[in-house]
C-alpha cells in the first residue's frame, strides 16, 4: 500500500525500538517505522527492504490508516491531493504511442497515456471504438 505525505522525509514510528534485557544480555528490538522518501511510503517495498513479516506490514499500514494525520497531510497515495508533487521516480510518465497525421507526414501523439495503457484518453477511446467495430471516428485514425 502506498501512502503520500505533504511532508517529505516524515517518519511515523509505529513500534518504538525497545531495549530489553534477556538474562545478562541487553538487546534492542528493531521497532517499526514508516519512513517517507520523496513524499511517499510504500509498505510493500519497505517490507521487502527491511524484511518485515506480513503482520509487521499490516501493523504499519493500520497505524497509518488510523493515524490522526490521515486526510489532513497524510493520504493513501491514490487519494493524494491535486497539488501533490509529481512522483516521477515511482510513476514514470508514459506517452501515447499513437501516430497522428500532420501536414508534414505523421508524428507521435505524445500526450500522457492513461494508467496502464500505451494510449492517451482520446486515442484509447478511438482504439476501443475501432475494436468494437464502430466506424464513426474517421479523423485522426490510429
Ligand atoms: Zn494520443
Amino acid at each position: 500500500m502506498r501512502f503520500y505525505s505533504k511532508y517529505d522525509r516524515i517518519e511515523y514510528v509505529v513500534i518504538a525500538k525497545q531495549h530489553e534485557t534477556v538474562g545478562t544480555h541487553r538487546r534492542t528490538t528493531r521497532g517499526l517505522t514508516a519512513k517517507f522518501h520523496n513524499h511517499y511510503f510504500d509498505s510493500e517495498v519497505a517490507a521487502k527492504d527491511l524484511q518485515w513479516s506480513e503482520e509487521d506490514r499490516k501493523t504499519v499500514e493500520r497505524h497509518l490508516l488510523e493515524h490522526g494525520d490521515m486526510g489532513i497531510h497524510l493520504y493513501v497515495a491514490t487519494d493524494k491531493p491535486k497539488d501533490a508533487p509529481i512522483d516521477t521516480e515511482l510513476q514514470p510518465l508514459t506517452r501515447c504511442i499513437a501516430t497522428v497525421a500532420t501536414a508534414d507526414g505523421s508524428q507521435l501523439c505524445g500526450e500522457p497515456a492513461l494508467d496502464g495503457k500505451d494510449l492517451c484518453e482520446i486515442h484509447q477511446k478511438e482504439f476501443e471504438a475501432a475494436m468494437a467495430g464502430v466506424e464513426e471516428l474517421k479523423e485522426e485514425k490510429v
